[in-house]
């Protein structure tokens, strides 16, 4: 049994908070790039000229690349081998999130209570945090700051069997297009099919942590997502005042579901699709 302290778990996870902040993963920054020399659009050239240096701006000044830090998630991939003292888990985690967002500037986001009160808790806690127990004595977090611009065009479908292949991607396309430029595209479609309601959301989440360069290693699902995201770029709504580079990527995750449902959800992320990952 390996020990770790939950200390290690708050200075891990602040570090995170700020990294992703601050630093947009190489491949969407690379796909931004190449978004700018394939857009058809003029004015979408120039907007895209805007995302790219201020991506390049918050690098070189370690300065948020959006003022919408977002809501944290954070994923916990941990090895059932591996014991944490020194205090709770959960607290820990919350720790790192207060002090990588007081301490790195990042605008804190999160109320307390979602409908009357909405206090701020002015340190962006609580995270949304989930646990998977896995093999090994290994601690695996991937820390998802998600701006709700896109959160709230986000959706899902509660399809049936004979939806099929087309129903999936008609509801993709439905709920990217309901949303036109209000999630700050150039986005990153988040995909999950099956399970339940909540794990197809859980899927989608999970979906925007793969690279915009890997595509699903089942070929029927690469192949979906290559036709969706190319539906996508023929919507027009572009890097936000129209053009041709709509979603850099659609990135589809899935599970088993149950005989009578085929679940469908859809995280929609802007631009600023930012997450960072350590293994402990
Ligand atoms: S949707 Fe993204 S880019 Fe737009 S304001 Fe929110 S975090 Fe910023």
């Amino acid at each position: 049994m390996r020990e770790i302290q939950v200390s290690q778990i708050t200075e891990a996870v602040a570090k995170l908070c700020m990294d992703a902040a601050y630093y947009l993963p190489t491949d969407v920054y690379e796909g931004l790039k190449k978004g700018r020399d394939t857009e058809e659009s003029p004015v979408g050239k120039v907007v895209l000229d805007q995302i790219i240096k201020n991506a390049e701006i918050a690098k070189d000044e370690d300065r948020p690349i959006c003022q919408d830090t977002g809501m944290t998630i954070v994923f916990l991939e941990v090895g059932q081998d591996v014991h944490f003292v020194g205090g709770d888990l959960r607290d820990a985690v919350n720790a790192g999130v207060a002090k990588g967002y007081v301490e790195g500037y990042l605008r804190k986001s999160v109320v307390a209570e979602p409908l009357f009160n909405r206090k701020n808790t002015q340190n962006n806690t609580p995270a949304i945090i989930y646990t998977d127990i896995v093999p090994g004595d290994k601690v695996k977090i991937d820390v998802e700051l998600k701006g709700f611009g896109s959160e709230n065009k986000s959706g899902v479908k509660m399809l049936v069997p004979a939806d099929g292949r087309e129903g999936v991607k008609k509801a993709v396309l439905d709920i990217v297009k309901a949303g036109g430029p209000n999630p700050c595209p150039p986005m990153v479609v988040g995909v999950g099919i099956g399970g339940t309601m909540d794990q197809a959301a859980l899927l989608s989440k999970r979906a925007l942590l793969r690279s915009v360069e890997d595509r699903n290693e089942m070929a029927e699902y690469a192949e979906l997502e290559t036709e969706i995201c190319e539906a996508i770029n023929k919507t027009g709504i572009g890097p936000q005042l129209g053009g041709t580079t709509t979603a850099l990527a659609v990135n589809i995750e899935w599970g088993p579901t149950h005989i009578a449902g085929l679940p469908v959800a859809v995280t929609i992320c802007c631009h600023a699709a930012r997450h960072a990952e350590v293994v402990l």
